[in-house]
């Protein structure tokens, strides 16, 4: 298997940033998100804060980080991952049955505004999951609920459906949702997990169903949940000046890292975790040829 020199997981302006400098300092690089970089990024109307580009909508910032990754080669692979473990000498990045080994890994997964729900946390593991595709075996026969924040999140859900008994989707977001027609779609706001040693139910404003798994699909997942033994502090990753974290070779940049939360800010410091991580791996290809 190929093992990368480093892998960037997130493609909003903290991972791009980190992309562009990696490969200037001629790294093998290998990057993961999606095709419009970051919701957040599209979404914003007008920015008046990124130096060079005053009065420009997030749109059209989206389309200059576009030509920009392309003139250099650069392309983002459009999946997501699950879980990183670091295996001493270099990183087990998976997604679903997947894997990619990388030398150093650059965390730049922004940050989600919402809390989890009451009982999400407590489930964790005991019915609630981040990953469909990857526990869906274990829900065959059974009902199963997918709260979905974004349109990736129906593609699991209608290979989730192929097994389940029953699939309830619950969109936090408007759009024409393409779903098998067997799911059925509730419009209401998820407020409570419930359950004794398993998920039973799961309450909202308006109706509660009961279901034996819930998965809960948002743009990210917390980075203690992605990378097992990560150091957080006050909900962010904790690193140095130098964008390290507390384990050698994983790099952390952008919203994740803190506030403020803001895109040249990200992108400052997707550079510096980019220099960071190139050092790193310079370092241990001096020590090998000692
Ligand atoms: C409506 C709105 C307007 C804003 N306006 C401004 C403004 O005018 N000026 C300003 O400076 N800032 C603004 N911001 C804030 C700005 O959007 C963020 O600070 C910035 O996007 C942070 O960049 P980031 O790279 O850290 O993370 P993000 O932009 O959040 O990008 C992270 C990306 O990583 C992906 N990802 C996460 N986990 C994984 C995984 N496991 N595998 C693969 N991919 C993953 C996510 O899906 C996402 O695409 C605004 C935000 C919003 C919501």
């Amino acid at each position: 298997m190929k093992r990368h020199d480093i892998a960037i997981i997130g493609s909003g302006p903290a991972g791009l940033s980190a992309a562009i400098n990696a490969k200037i300092r001629n790294k093998d690089l290998i990057i993961f998100g999606n095709n419009d970089f970051s919701a957040k990024l599209i979404k914003a109307p007008k920015i008046n804060n990124y130096l060079g580009f005053n009065e420009i909508s997030g749109i059209e910032l989206k389309e200059n980080f576009q030509n920009h990754i392309n003139s250099m080669g650069i392309s983002i692979i459009n999946e997501r991952i699950n879980n990183v473990y670091a295996m001493g000498d270099y990183f087990a990045l998976m997604v679903n049955e997947k894997m990619y080994e990388a030398k150093t890994v650059i965390l730049a997964t922004g940050i989600e505004y919402t809390r989890p729900f009451k009982g999400e946390e407590q489930f964790l593991g005991k019915g609630v999951g981040y990953c469909a595709t990857c526990d869906a075996p274990l829900y065959k026969g059974k009902v199963v609920t997918i709260i979905g924040y974004n349109k990736e999140a129906e593609e699991e859900a209608n290979y989730v459906s192929e097994l389940a008994s029953k699939l309830y989707y619950i969109p936090m977001y408007t759009s024409d949702y393409k779903l098998n027609p067997s799911i059925e779609i509730i419009k209401d706001r998820p407020v409570e997990v419930i359950g004794e040693d398993k998920v039973t139910k799961l309450i909202l404003s308006e109706t509660e169903i009961e279901t034996d798994g819930i998965f809960v699909l948002r743009d990210s997942i917390s980075p203690g949940q992605l990378v097992p033994g990560l150091t957080i502090e006050d909900n962010h990753i904790k690193v140095d000046r130098l964008m390290k974290t507390n384990i050698n070779g994983c790099f952390a940049a952008g919203d994740c890292i803190g506030k403020p939360y803001q895109y040249i800010k990200a992108a400052g410091e997707g550079l510096i975790a980019a220099l960071g991580a190139t050092s790193y791996l310079d370092s241990k290809s001096r020590e090998t040829l000692k």
